[in-house]
């Protein structure tokens, strides 16, 4: 039996944490003893409006638990705000878990700025700016744990979801960066990809998984991933229904498009290798951007030396 994983001393910052995934994520944290603020705006669906209901109701199940919780009402857009929130309540910041979110979906020609902009606020910004604010604690106390949350829609593509589409792919190449930047300061970063029953979901899910897709069998993925012990840095998660998978991008072993250094390469030539540049029987996942030059690299070795 392996030890329990506790957050005792630590404090989580859950944004978004008033309903659906976040609330279950708080709820865990605070199970889990850690210190949480359960952040969320209280808004609509569509990011409309905003009450203190939200955030409140999951503080209170929180401590009625025996645990320890705050509210708070910001946006993510007002991240320093939220990270203030866990300063002045309880003295630090372990942990960011980037949850909250809306949609406004519409078919590409229908999206107007305001749809394109709020959604990319709230899910790219707020993520950018709640994450920053906490990010000189991290590096201070050589500790921090984030969690950014993408969406199949985002790595795969939705019909008629290309505004949140593209905030949810944003996140990823956010995230990708941030594995970087912390890995010696002990910041790890990771991607969720979540499905879950929740009100974004509720019309777009299937009715007979939308029951078996609770919030809460999800929620352990996340806690574990922010835990002290878990090496995992950099990487896209995917959970649901009580199952987690790791998502790897991979490329194919491509083609040379022409024969020697001295040619030059015309559209005929790529037609001609297309089967070859698109065959992904050997498809390989490349770690880094080194490894990706370094196979460019390889690549014109090879023409040059007429292999
Ligand atoms: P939800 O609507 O139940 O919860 C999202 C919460 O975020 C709400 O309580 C809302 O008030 C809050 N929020 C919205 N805008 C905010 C802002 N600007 N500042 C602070 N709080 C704000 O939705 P959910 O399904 O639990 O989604 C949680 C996250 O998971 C979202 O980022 C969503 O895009 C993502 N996601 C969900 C699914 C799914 O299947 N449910 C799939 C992929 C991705």
């Amino acid at each position: 039996m392996v030890g329990e994983l506790r957050f005792d001393g630590r404090v989580v910052v859950v944004t978004g944490a008033g309903a659906g995934l976040g609330r279950a994520y708080a709820l865990l944290f605070g199970e889990k003893g850690a210190s949480v603020v359960v952040n969320d705006l209280g808004g609509g669906r569509h990011g409309e409006g905003s009450s203190t209901r939200a955030a409140d109701v999951v503080v209170n199940e929180i401590r009625s638990r025996g645990g320890k919780a705050v509210a708070d009402y910001n946006s993510v857009e007002d991240g320093e705000k939220i990270i203030q929130t866990a300063l002045e309540n309880f003295g630090r910041i372990d942990v960011v878990v980037n949850n909250a979110g809306i949609l406004r979906d519409k078919s590409f020609p229908r999206i107007s700025d305001t749809d394109w902009d709020l959604i990319q606020r709230v899910h790219l910004k707020g993520t950018f700016k709640t994450t920053q604010a906490a990010w000189p604690h991290f590096k201070n106390q050589n500790f921090g744990r984030i969690i950014v949350t993408a969406s199949n829609s985002g790595l795969y593509g939705n019909y008629g979801q290309a505004n949140y589409s593209a905030a949810k792919m944003a996140v990823v190449g956010l995230s990708n960066t941030l594995a970087i930047e912390g890995q010696k300061n002990n910041i790890h970063c990771n991607v969720i990809v979540p499905t879950a029953a929740s009100r974004l979901t509720e019309d777009i899910l299937p009715p007979e998984f939308f029951a078996e897709l609770k919030p809460e069998l999800i929620a352990p993925v996340v806690v574990w991933l922010c835990h002290e012990s878990c090496e995992e840095n950099g990487s896209i998660i995917e959970s649901a229904a009580g199952w987690a998978g790791k998502c790897h991008l991979v490329r194919s072993q491509g083609s040379l498009l022409r024969s020697k250094i001295t040619d030059s390469v015309s559209p005929e030539n790529v037609q001609s290798k297309w089967d070859k540049v698109t065959d992904m029987s050997n498809a390989v996942r490349l770690e880094s951007i080194q490894e990706a030059s370094g196979a460019l690299m390889t690549a014109l070795e090879d023409l040059k030396s007429g292999n």
